[in-house]
């Protein structure tokens, strides 16, 4: 069994007798590991050596280019690793083996990407008048930590890790406490990279003890979050008592809308794929369909077969839908399906399904109709692989009901007529409109973030990197 310990100061930091915590595989059911519940001590560690580690002349003396290099050999051990970390991914969270592998090639993405922007961002000069040169100078925050959910880890780690390394940040990571396989594996690399000490860490633990204590800490000068409303509420609270900023990815209630004269095929496929990659468990899964009256039936027909056709299993034998995460998250989709069958009526799916051999917690994937637009299940994020049903008249209806939950994250939308599609996503309020396709293979170049409850910011993209520096502005009156 393996005892997973933190990466603080540059060494490998374990628990007291008690203190650790079981890491489970989420196809099976056993105990895969254990962690470390980090204390609030050990957390005051990891806070102290980051900002030693930042104000020290020998990363102060650390060119961005330099920064971007060693960035790019990461990227490197991550591709050379990807056989190995896809299985961890894979044993660690129960996701496809297929899609534990696209994980690894975006977290080696995010790398590579953030590697070449590293030295590539600049201030700006601003014309005041003669005499006086004015200029922006972007300086790094500092200390940021960085909160990971469960079911995306090292890519979601990757892409927030990256840009704050990029930009000169030094980087404190707590990763989920159910999934802390890969973050542990690039905590192997960071322990014996070129970084000083201290430069990145890892910690562990409990989101209410561990995670909430590096939140609050004083010593953090920004914090990237990705999870829960509930808990990114909880976040922003304690960030405000020190004023620290935050950037936070909440999730979402995100529709796919199929107009009449789409490519029906085409769209299907698409709606499918975005409600059941990650059994569901995703911030921009499609759970929302809103179709044209018109082609409901013939449409709802066409998923309703391509979702009855999906192999459910365990995550190494790379099936269409692994299992879900735990046992609390399935009892949560389970209680959201029995709403379903008494307020709307389900197409397909709708029941768990036992896989031989295994404690694992697995469910058809679900179709449900003929819910209220102000139902529990057409508002809440249910997390997991269930699509609701709901049917337009016209554009206008297809924008409103688009926008009538908290959420906006993302929106697809699907159709042959151009100025439909543009009309539509100009109407949207969702941070990513995707036309005739949902993700654009998942794109570590576009900026991704929320409207409304979805989040505060943007990651991903050169956007992202405004999240990891301050706009210092510098006025030089000269007399000649
Ligand atoms: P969560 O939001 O509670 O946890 C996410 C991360 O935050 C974990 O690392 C956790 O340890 C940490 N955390 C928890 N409480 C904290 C606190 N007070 N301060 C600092 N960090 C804290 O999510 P969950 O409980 O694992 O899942 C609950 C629901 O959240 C899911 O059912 C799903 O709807 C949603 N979720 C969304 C995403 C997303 O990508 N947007 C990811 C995971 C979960």
């Amino acid at each position: 069994m393996d005892k997973i310990k933190m990466l603080i100061n540059g060494e490998w930091v374990g628990a007291g007798e008690d203190e650790w915590l079981p890491v489970y595989n989420p196809s099976t059911g056993e105990k895969l590991a254990e962690i470390v519940n980090a204390t609030e001590k050990q957390i005051d560690t990891a806070v102290e050596v980051a900002r030693e580690a930042f104000e020290s002349k020998e990363w102060k003396s650390f060119k961005p280019y330099e920064r971007g290099q060693l960035l790019m050999e990461l990227a490197t051990y991550i591709r050379e690793n990807k056989d190995k970390l896809s299985e961890l991914e894979c044993l660690d969270v129960g996701k496809p083996m297929t899609q534990a592998r696209n994980d690894i090639e975006a977290a080696a993405r995010y790398f590579e990407f953030y590697a070449g922007a590293a030295d590539k961002l600049m201030g700006d000069s601003i014309p005041i008048e003669d005499g006086l040169l004015d200029v922006t100078v972007l300086e790094p925050m500092g200390v940021t930590a960085h909160i990971i959910p469960w079911n995306y880890p090292i890519q979601i780690m990757s892409r927030s890790v990256a840009a704050a390394i990029a930009t000169g940040n030094a980087v404190i990571v707590k990763s989920a406490e159910d999934t802390p396989l890969t973050a542990n594996a690039l905590a192997k690399w960071f322990a014996q990279c070129k970084l000083p000490k201290g430069i990145f860490q890892h910690v562990t633990g409990l989101g209410s003890t561990a995670g909430s204590h590096l939140v609050s800490h004083e010593g953090v000068d920004q914090i990237t979050f990705t999870g829960s409303v509930k808990t990114g509420i909880t976040v922003m609270k304690a960030a405000a008592e020190s004023v620290t900023p935050v950037t936070l990815e909440l999730g979402g209630k995100s529709p796919n809308i199929v107009f009449q004269d789409a490519d029906l095929e085409k769209a299907a496929e698409g709606v499918k794929n975005a409600i059941v990659q990650n059994a569901g468990q995703t911030c921009s899964a499609g759970s929302r369909l809103l179709v044209h009256s018109s082609i409901k039936e013939t449409f709802v027909n066409q998923l309703a077969e391509k979702f009855a056709a999906l192999k459910v299993g365990r995550g190494i034998e790379d099936p269409d839908i692994g299992p879900i995460l735990n046992k609390r998250q399935y009892e949560k989709i389970l209680s959201y399906l029995e709403i379903g069958k008494k307020e709307g009526k389900i197409l397909t799916g709708g029941e768990p399904v036992k896989v031989e051999d295994t404690s694992g917690y697995y469910i058809q994937p679900t179709i449900i109709d003929g819910l209220e637009h102000n139902s529990t299940l057409a508002q809440e994020e249910i997390f997991g692989p269930v699509l609701t049903v709901f049917t337009f008249e016209d554009i206008e209806e297809a924008i409103a009901l688009a926008n009538q939950t908290e959420y906006g994250l993302v929106t697809g939308i699907w159709t042959s007529n151009i100025d439909t599609a543009h009309y539509t996503a100009q109407g949207v309020k969702s941070g990513q409109v995707f036309v005739n396709n949902y993700g654009a293979g998942g794109g570590v170049q576009m900026p991704f973030g929320g409207y409304k409850k979805s989040g505060i910011g943007r990651e991903k993209g050169f956007e992202a990197l405004k999240n990891y520096v301050q706009i210092k502005n510098i006025a030089v009156k000269y007399n000649m």
